[in-house]
């Protein structure tokens, strides 16, 4: 058993980290600027937004990579600094984790795969693999795969992940919205399907980021643990996204946000945290309510 899965036996339930994104752009990171670029250029930022999830007591940060494929980057004209940025972004999370697990964010390319798309299944997997060995070379030894919408993407991921060393342990989450069909990734992909694919992949752990809001979640979470004993993560956003002055804001307090940990862990979920819009107090909320848990 590696590091993770390891210490989730002892703690029972693990906290994770919140939000990078949002916390980036509350330090100044504008649309045009590219986030992993500010591994290189804002080391200090980068840094910051880690230590503040360490100090708050999470049991696993992330890493600020989330973009961070070649694919992704060439975007903004920067793939050719992929392996730069993922090594800064995972030496930053490294340097300041204390005991603290660092979990190497990997996120969608924003390519799909072929017939809809342009990319083979191999091409697909060996853009993962140059960013995940780059996060690895920095010492980390867990992946998060997140933010996944397409079953067969995340799969890429995953086998990726694996394929350059077994023992690496891997996160897989991907993200529903709910409509009249129940919960759904933006491709159409069900949360049992989810459980299965993922799976098949080769992931350690399961589960579900972003999307609605922590109220979801938890009916998210059930359905995941009615198809799957794997330990299922579940990172949850403040809240429903709301749309004030042109810009995407997440309002949820972190007590209102904590008020739904309970029930969260409940119906299934080992490992949770925040996604967009929380903050270091949401997590410190949510762990006041799993140290009543634990
Ligand atoms: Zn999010």
């Amino acid at each position: 058993m590696g590091a993770l899965l390891d210490t989730l036996a002892k703690k029972k339930i693990l906290v994770s980290d919140g939000a990078w994104g949002t916390m980036l752009q509350s330090r100044g990171l504008t649309s045009d600027d590219c986030p992993e670029e500010w591994n290189v250029s804002h080391p200090d930022d980068v840094r910051a937004i880690a230590a503040s999830y360490v100090r708050a007591g999470s049991d696993m940060i992330l890493t600020n990579t989330f973009g961070g494929s070649r694919v992704k980057l060439d975007k903004k004209k920067l793939g050719d600094r992929a392996a730069e940025f993922n090594r800064a972004g995972a030496t930053l999370s490294m340097e300041v984790a204390g005991s603290a697990i660092v979990a190497g964010s990997v996120g969608p390319t924003g390519e799909f795969l072929q017939p809809m798309g342009l990319l083979s299944e191999e091409q697909m997997q060996a853009f993962f693999s140059e960013q995940i060995e780059a996060i690895l070379s920095a010492g980390v030894r867990v992946i998060c795969v997140e933010t996944m919408m397409a079953l067969e993407e995340a799969a890429c991921a995953v086998k990726a992940a694996k394929a350059l060393d077994a023992s690496v342990e891997v996160l897989a989450t991907m993200t529903f919205e709910k409509g009249a069909q129940g919960h759904r990734t933006m491709m159409g992909v069900s949360p049992s399907q989810a459980v299965a694919g993922l799976t098949d992949a080769g992931a350690d752990v399961v589960g579900s980021n972003c999307g609605n809001g922590i109220e979801g979640m938890i009916e998210i979470a059930a359905q995941f643990r009615a198809e799957t004993d794997k330990p299922i993560l579940v990172h949850a956003n403040a809240g429903v996204p709301q749309l004030i002055g042109g810009k995407t804001v997440f309002r949820q307090s972190p007590a209102d946000f904590a008020a739904n940990v309970k029930a969260l862990i409940d119906a299934g979920a080992n490992i949770v945290g925040g996604c967009c819009g929380t903050t270091p107090d949401h997590i410190r909320a949510m762990i006041e309510v799993v140290n009543t848990l634990r």
